[in-house]
């Protein structure tokens, strides 16, 4: 299966794709986490995208489109994968269109995670990574602070530079204006599935394999 997870930044995203990837057995393919691990490795990549991305802005098209096409081509997303932060950008999306072709991928779905903007900007300024795993939580959600449940780390929960408000509403606007058309660009070709963000994690994830079955016509093969 080859999928899209499409949605403003803080809609879970990143959350719905993790649960998918294990549920479906594809890899899941970020591009923020791809450009956040050059950054933290100070890669030739991570020095140049560093300062954009703590400023909210795009990385160039150029370089995303780069990465993308080494990792579609390589063995590890031959048998699928799940899209989460690409494409962003009219661009983009014409150059996946043309690289999917090359491959001869035609059977692909984007699914649109919806939500409206004051929750998203609630949900963002509560967010925190966890240093050690990776793994994402709210500050609503979390009894104690100190401690990462999913991994036991001690201290090792941080905020992003980009979740500070004035980056987010920055983030917004960036995504209204040049990722919000990437939507209708898949809905003209009859690809999208829209399910709305803002329900539970566990509802959101039932959502989207419901839609998605109901769309491709056959029953999802899900693991534990
Ligand atoms: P994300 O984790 O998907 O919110 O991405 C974090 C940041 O990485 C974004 O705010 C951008 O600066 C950069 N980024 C990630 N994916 C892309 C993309 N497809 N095009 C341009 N910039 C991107």
């Amino acid at each position: 299966m080859r999928l899209i997870l499409f949605g403003s930044p803080g809609v879970g995203k990143g959350t719905q794709a993790k649960i998918l990837s294990s549920k479906l057995k594809i890899p899941h393919i970020s591009t923020g986490d791809i450009l956040r691990e050059a950054v933290s490795s100070k890669t030739p990549l991570g020095i140049q995208a560093q300062e954009i991305m703590n400023s909210g802005e795009l990385v160039s098209d150029k370089i995303m489109i780069g990465i993308i096409r080494e990792t579609l081509m390589s063995t590890k997303c031959k048998n699928g994968f799940i899209l989460d932060g690409f494409p962003r950008t009219i661009k983009q999306a014409e150059s996946l269109d043309k690289l999917l072709a090359e491959l001869n991928i035609v059977n692909i779905l984007f699914i649109h995670l919806a939500a409206e903007e004051d929750e998203i900007v609630n949900r963002l300024t509560n967010r925190r990574a966890c240093k050690n795993c990776g793994n994402i939580f709210s500050l609503n959600d979390l009894k104690d602070t100190s401690v990462c449940p999913a991994c036991g780390a001690e201290n090792s929960f941080y905020q992003r530079d980009d979740d500070k408000e004035e980056v987010i509403r920055k983030r917004l606007k960036i995504y209204e204006q040049s990722t919000a058309p990437v939507l209708d660009h898949y809905k003209k070709q009859n690809k999208v599935v829209s399910v709305n963000g803002l329900l539970s994690i566990e509802e959101v994830t039932k959502e989207i394999l419901t839609e998605l079955e109901k769309k491709t016509g056959n029953p999802i093969k899900v693991s534990a």
